[in-house]
């Protein structure tokens, strides 16, 4: 019998074969010794750098310098701008089997540098090394599934029927065409697949592409954007930009020559955003991926391990930095108790340090902020709940040079309260006790987010809740992840409510279509 090969999802990621540790700790080495650079914007196939710098440093130790990055202004939005507008003739005009084929070989180069680049993902976002490695091989996931399906759907030309009229012969067909420039605005959390998965697809589809990373988190972006480099695509086609949203991505968003936009970050940013860009002449197409307040329900039949781990992992994977973090949990009262036990150990046993070393599950948040930000949000649950395990910083030797939090669990915290509604974005869930699964789902639904939701119940229950719940990602009886987890082409992710506009997930078979507009072309000559 042959070993099934082991592919690298978030499913499957809490047992890997030894050689990803030995590959990761080697690239870790190269990558360490390479570290404070300084980076480059990319506009019109050309490096370019700005009078003001700004400086990377890792959550883990502040000390630590990552790279040096450009500061751009609205003077290089501008140039970015019309370097990709100047672009996009050629490139839509390029059969769709040529875009397809430089595409994938940006993904086979990513591909090849998957450990070094998963090795910078750790060191600047804290993530822990399998994640790391997730966030990679999902980027290269996504642009592969946009390659395949554009191939399926045979670059989208369709012919239509020919309508009946007397003396005249029509030939009808639709055409699904690019937009023209595509601006992408990503966050720090999943600054590869968030980054390249709409990158990926604007760019298949026909259109030219400016992207604008967070931040927190350039090195990443920067490192894969040398993929599309590397891989040979034309001047002006993909522009790389650097430097604060509110100056630099404003004047992006708030360019006539922007024909659409993917912005995936907070629910405010996002509105705003929606907001600014329907100033234009004309509606263009705005893909918003926002936050999440995501659920799980747990009821009495549930399997109460598989529910632990599963909430276990998606309430603290990442640092509780996660769109899909499950942030509220709500359990059944016969088994509350016994649930909270087991999700109280769980969370105990998890390993809080460097996240790049092997044993570690969880590294630092992201910055000052959030650093700050959840000191205050324990000070208010303290007082008005009950503190279930953290609760506290941790500064104990070499946490105290970055940002290390305790994952922490909440319970008699009265449902009016604030928390219970707003996205925190760390290790932070709210627990409370409900009388049945109906009611559950009622409170699941009690928000203005709809990205991801969890179920633990019986095959009976599980149809109730596929039924019910208002959200665009859901999961029932899922110990590698009760609100987490998703993986292109196997579970499209997106939201409905405040955690998404297009109504269309990413990773699945309606989201391509969301980079073109339809053509319908009908040519007629006498019969
Ligand atoms: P954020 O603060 O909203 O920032 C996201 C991006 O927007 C960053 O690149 C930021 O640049 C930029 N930006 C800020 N103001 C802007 C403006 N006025 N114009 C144009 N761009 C602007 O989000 P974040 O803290 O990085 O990420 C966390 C949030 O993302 C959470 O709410 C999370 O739920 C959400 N998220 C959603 C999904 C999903 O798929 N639905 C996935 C991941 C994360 P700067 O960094 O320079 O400020
Ligand atoms: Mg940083």
């Amino acid at each position: 019998m042959t070993a099934r090969k082991f592919e690298l999802t978030y499913g499957t990621m809490y047992n890997p074969p030894n050689e990803l540790h030995d590959r990761f700790d080697a690239a870790l080495t190269e990558v360490r010794s390479q570290l404070g650079k300084e980076y480059s914007m990319w506009i019109d196939g050309k490096e370019r750098f700005a009078d003001q710098k700004f400086e990377d440093r890792s959550p883990i130790d502040t000390g630590m310098l990552l790279g040096v990055f450009q500061k751009g202004t609205a003077r290089d939005a501008v140039d970015a701008v019309e370097a990709a507008r100047k672009a996009f003739y050629s490139w839509r005009r390029t059969p769709w089997q040529e875009r397809v084929a430089l595409l994938r070989k940006a993904a086979d180069l990513l591909e090849e540098r998957t450990f070094q680049i998963s090795a910078a993902m750790a060191m600047e976002v804290g993530k822990n090394r399998m994640e790391s490695l997730g966030d990679v091989a999902e980027s290269t996931a996504l642009i592969r599934y946009a390659c395949d399906r554009m191939e399926k759907n045979d670059g989208f030309t369709v012919q239509m029927g020919n309508d009946p009229v007397e003396g005249y012969i029509s030939t009808n067909v639709s055409v699904l065409r690019p937009y023209g420039v595509w601006l992408v605005i990503s966050p720090f959390n999943f600054p590869a697949s968030l980054s390249f998965g709409p990158t990926g697809s604007a760019l298949v589809a026909g259109n030219t592409v400016v992207l604008k990373p967070a931040t927190d988190t350039p090195w990443v972006p920067r490192l894969i954007a040398q993929c599309l480099i590397d891989a040979g695509i034309p001047k002006g086609v993909f522009n790389f930009v650097t430097g604060p949203g509110s100056t630099l991505g404003q004047a992006l968003i708030d360019s006539p020559d922007v024909s659409g936009v993917t912005f995936t970050g907070s629910l405010d940013v996002g509105m705003g955003i929606y907001r600014s860009f329907g100033k234009g002449n004309y509606v263009r197409p705005v893909i918003l991926e926002l936050g999440g307040k995501n659920p799980s329900v747990v009821s009495r039949h549930a399997n109460l391990d598989d529910a632990a781990l599963g909430i276990m992992r998606s309430a603290f994977g990442l640092q509780g930095q996660k769109c899909s973090a499950n942030s509220r949990i709500f359990v059944e009262e016969p088994v509350y108790d016994e649930l909270v036990k087991k999700l109280v150990e769980n969370t105990n046993n998890l390993v809080i340090g460097d996240p790049t070393r092997r044993e570690v599950n969880m590294g630092p948040v992201i910055n000052k902020d959030a650093y700050q930000d959840y000191q205050k949000f324990c000070a208010d649950l303290r007082q008005h709940g009950n503190i279930l395990t953290g609760g506290k910083i941790l500064t104990d030797g070499a946490l105290g040079k970055g940002y290390f939090a305790a994952p922490t669990l909440v319970d008699d915290l009265p449902l009016d309260h604030p928390l219970w509604q707003q996205e925190m974005f760390l290790p932070i869930s709210t627990i409370a006790p409900i009388h049945s699964v109906e009611e559950g789902l009622k409170l699941a639904n009690n928000v203005q987010y709809g990205l991801t939701a969890g179920f633990y119940g019986s095959q009976e229950e599980v149809e109730y809740f596929f039924d019910h719940i208002e959200a665009g990602t859901v999961y029932a009886n899922r110990p590698q992840g009760a609100t987490t987890g998703a993986w292109p082409g196997y579970q499209p992710f997106g939201g409905w409510k405040g955690s998404g506009a297009s109504g269309k997930n990413s990773g699945g078979v309606y989201y391509l279509q969301l980079y073109m507009h339809e053509t319908s072309r009908t040519l007629v000559k006498k019969a």
